[in-house]
């Protein structure tokens, strides 16, 4: 269900997606919130630690502010290697689990031309994508949570990221198809509408389960798709429909 972009009229044949530019207000200059702080390497470190090898994932995760995306009375905790709570009963995701699922989707060779991914929360993820991608795609179901992701991405102004307000069930077929696409939300079974959006030799990670999930990788095939299970994680539901 694809009617309700916040930007974008009716009358306008716009496409589904916005690109988190700002339009006014306090924007940080890249060469501010880019440069690595200690925190911030400490985590890196501890993601080195706990098997992280893709040099472009960890330099991404050098890159990029955490503390931007959570309430300022978490600051002290951005770089803690964990869930934080984000509103809406939704949490940001734990530090290690973005990092083992963006290793997972990266090409061999070569960067990664365009990305989708289904819940982009607070944004954070969605901002780590955009130092490995050419073009990230986030879709949000929460209203609320998909204008907040708005404004935060809004400060650092990340050109390549796009967001938009919609069901990830049915993935975004105006965007497809995908390199990748990472679901930052556990489903019941692979969403079929994503399998679908995946180009030849794409890969999908998403956590699937409900008490106990399965990171489970799936590539494209000429021949089909190849399943391959990962770690077991903790991820909020993915649910149908909207929130307004
Ligand atoms: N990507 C975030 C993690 C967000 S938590 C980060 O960077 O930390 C998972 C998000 O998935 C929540 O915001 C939730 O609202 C969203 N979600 C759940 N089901 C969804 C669906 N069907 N479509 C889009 N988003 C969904």
């Amino acid at each position: 269900m694809w009617g309700a972009f916040v930007r974008g009229s009716a009358h306008r044949a716009a496409p589904a997606v916005e690109t988190a530019r700002p339009k006014g207000g306090a924007v940080l200059h890249e060469g501010d919130w880019a440069a690595p702080t200690a925190p911030r390497l400490a985590l890196v470190r501890r993601l080195r630690e706990q098997g992280i090898v893709a040099e472009a994932v960890l330099a991404a995760i050098a890159r990029i502010p955490r503390e931007r995306f959570v309430d300022e009375a978490l600051w002290s905790r951005a770089y803690e290697d964990t869930a934080l709570p984000i509103g809406f009963e939704q949490t940001i995701s734990q530090p290690v689990v973005v990092a083992r699922m963006i290793e997972a989707i990266l090409p061999v060779k070569g960067r990664l031309a365009r990305v989708l991914e289904v819940g982009t929360g607070c944004g954070y993820q969605a901002a780590v994508l955009s130092q490995v991608a050419g073009e990230v795609y986030s879709i949000e179901r929460i209203k609320g949570l998909y204008e907040r992701a708005r404004s935060n991405l809004r400060v650092l102004r990340l050109p390549n990221v796009r967001l938009a307000y919609g069901d990830g069930y049915a993935g975004l077929p105006e965007a497809a198809p995908f390199d990748a696409i990472v679901v930052a939300a556990a489903a019941p079974v692979v969403p079929e509408a994503l399998l679908g959006q995946l180009k030849r030799g794409g890969k999908l990670i998403v956590p699937v389960g409900s008490a106990e999930q399965q990171l489970l990788l799936v590539e494209r095939r000429v021949a089909g798709y190849i399943e391959t299970r990962l770690d077991l994680v903790r991820f909020v539901p993915m649910l149908p429909g909207l929130v307004r």
